[in-house]
């Protein structure tokens, strides 16, 4: 499987703590934990001409990996549409954390995206809501990250297809952390975690879920629908008097 993992990589830049936290980027670190499945794995960033999203890259990946934050305005219309486009076309979308703000995520929700925030190193427990979901195999009911930004409710998505984790926070508030939706042929999985000040990608847990949801979101094999004006695959019952 081929993986694309896109990070803005402006707070690894600017904040030593985060660098500290990722000295290779946030990209880097998920790229790295992606390739112990076996995937062939390609990183970009937004600084890299095309954003490192080119036509090629973007019709050779069957799963984008996408972490934003501060720039998202700085992506280019242009660039967001052809991710959009190549999702309803198959390619899997895995979107982090602060990626609910990123253009592609937007668009491909149709919906504010917009939700409650707070950064006080607070608890966070994702509880999972669907033990059935490949998204949590090999995981415990819950997952613990001791330090978090709280995100809360209302999320303003549309209802996901599959919610497969809700998150409790210390400050009380509750959060869909970990959600599916289909797209034409595509799937898109959000997953909450990840603020660039804590460690949350050195998390065992944390990447394991992200692997399964690698896994779960790309496309294996479906059949591409043809759509416009089409022929009739049967006789109709007029022809058949004559
Ligand atoms: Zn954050």
């Amino acid at each position: 499987m081929k993986i694309t993992v896109w990070n803005e990589n402006r707070h690894e830049k600017t904040n030593p703590v985060v660098a500290n936290n990722y000295p290779k980027g946030i990209h880097g670190a998920i790229a790295a934990f992606l390739k112990e499945e076996g995937h062939d794995l390609t990183t970009a960033t937004l600084d890299e001409p095309e954003h490192g999203l080119t036509d090629e890259v973007l019709n050779e990946t069957d799963v984008l990996v996408w972490w934003g934050h501060k720039a998202h305005d700085e992506v280019k219309d242009g660039i967001a549409e052809k991710v959009k486009v190549r999702v309803w076309d198959g390619m899997g979308l895995v979107v982090l954390h602060s990626g609910h703000f990123s253009k592609p995520f937007t668009k491909l929700m149709g919906t504010g995206c917009d939700l409650k925030w707070r950064e006080a190193d607070e608890k966070e427990r994702l509880w999972v809501v669907d033990p059935t979901h490949p998204i949590t195999e090999g995981l415990d009911e819950y997952i613990e990250l001791e330090k978090e930004e709280m995100y809360g409710e209302h999320f303003d998505i549309p209802a996901p297809d599959e919610l497969i984790y809700i998150s409790w926070f210390e400050g009380g508030e509750v959060f869909r952390s970990g959600a599916t939706f289909k797209r034409g042929r595509g799937k898109v999985f959000y997953f909450r975690p990840g603020h660039e000040t804590y460690p949350t990608y050195h998390n065992r847990e944390i990447q394991k879920v992200i692997k399964n949801g690698v896994k779960w979101a790309a496309n294996t094999n479906t059949p591409t629908p043809t759509r416009g004006n089409a022929e009739p695959l049967e006789k109709n019952s007029e022809e058949v008097k004559e």
